[in-house]
């Protein structure tokens, strides 16, 4: 990607698994229709309520490995187990057309990012949902889960929280927090929609 072409912005939302992050970017892809959401490639299984080509792109390892051959992708990272990446065509002539994108993304993802978008283009959003004690307690509250299924998810979750020192805003989506932390974040994605305008009058 030519970065002197880029003229949008990429939002990048990062997390633990059940921090929230899927009804944050719901949210705001609601309350800011022009916002984009990149639709990422995986090789892990559909979870119920997924479908193909809304939260992913759910395609086979063969699949995946034509891709990362054929250059498909802007970064791609092994996250538990399962290939996940981010395609090219999803980003790079909306961010030259100066459009807002915004993707959930790992931490590997994101150190490929960012040396590839430049900071002034980029924000890096963190969703804390609380310790790992408070993470559990609230999965175990709506569904038993087996003791191995547990200690997989706490690995995800160590993870997970090593993207945290990277953000650029860090929003409290603890319990009972979530309308608050779709404020903060639309407060975020208005302030950089306001900016985009303004740079555009400007030339
Ligand atoms: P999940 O399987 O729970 O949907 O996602 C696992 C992790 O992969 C999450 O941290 C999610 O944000 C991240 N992820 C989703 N899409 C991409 C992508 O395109 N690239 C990278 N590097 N990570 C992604």
């Amino acid at each position: 990607m030519d970065t002197d072409k880029i003229t949008g912005h990429l939002i990048l939302i990062m997390g633990p698994t059940g921090s929230g992050k899927g009804s944050i970017v719901r949210f705001l892809t609601e309350k800011f229709p022009e916002l984009r959401y990149s639709v990422s490639c995986t090789t892990r299984a559909m979870r119920p309520g997924e479908t193909n080509g809304k939260e992913y792109y759910f395609i086979t390892e063969e699949e995946f490995d034509k891709k990362v051959m054929n250059g498909e992708f802007l970064e791609w990272a092994v996250f538990s187990g399962h290939r996940y990446g981010t395609l090219r065509s999803e980003i790079v002539d909306r961010l030259e057309a100066g459009e807002v994108l915004i993707t959930e993304i790992e931490l590997q993802g994101v150190q490929q990012l960012q040396a590839i978008v430049p900071d002034e283009h980029r924000t890096l959003i963190f969703i804390e949902a609380g310790s790992w004690e408070e993470l559990k307690a609230r999965a175990l509250a709506r569904a038993p889960i087996s003791p191995e299924h547990l200690e997989l998810r706490h690995q995800r979750y160590v993870e997970e929280v090593k993207s945290k020192p990277y953000a650029d805003f860090i929003i409290d989506n603890t319990e009972g927090r979530l309308e608050s932390a779709n404020q903060e974040m639309a407060e975020i994605v208005t302030n950089i929609f306001n900016t985009l305008s303004t740079q555009h009058n400007d030339t």
